[in-house]
């Protein structure tokens, strides 16, 4: 089982990715916001983030930066969307293993997870 965070403010794109996750070998925990995923980072122990970029008041860098000081092995997805190409820049910077752009396809979030799972 792997375990992923899903980090979105969106109640709606966290139930979007967790549809997408359903029936395959993931457990899911979910955060609304940047601040909570730190918190449920060092409850839950999970294997993969799923980081959305923009959220209100501590944003998804911000989360990412904070999580990678923990652990500096943590494998950090983040969901950008088009248009965020300095945001995408910085994640890099602070070791976002992975990205996907919004809207996505299924297919696309399921590889790319199962590709971070398998590193
Ligand atoms: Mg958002």
């Amino acid at each position: 089982m792997t375990k992923v965070l899903v980090v979105d403010d969106s109640a709606f794109m966290r139930m979007a990715i967790k549809n997408i996750l359903a029936d395959k070998d993931y457990e899911i925990f979910e955060a609304e916001d940047g601040a909570l995923a730190v918190e449920k980072f060092i409850e839950c122990a999970p294997d993969i983030i799923t980081m959305d970029i923009t959220m209100p008041q501590y944003n998804g860098i911000d989360a990412l930066k904070q999580i990678r000081t923990i652990d500096g092995n943590a494998k950090v997805v983040m969901i950008s969307a088009m248009g965020q190409e300095m945001m995408v820049k910085q994640a890099l910077v602070h070791g976002a293993t992975a990205f996907i752009v919004k809207p996505f396809k299924h297919e696309q979030v399921l590889q790319t997870l199962a590709k971070v799972a398998s590193t």
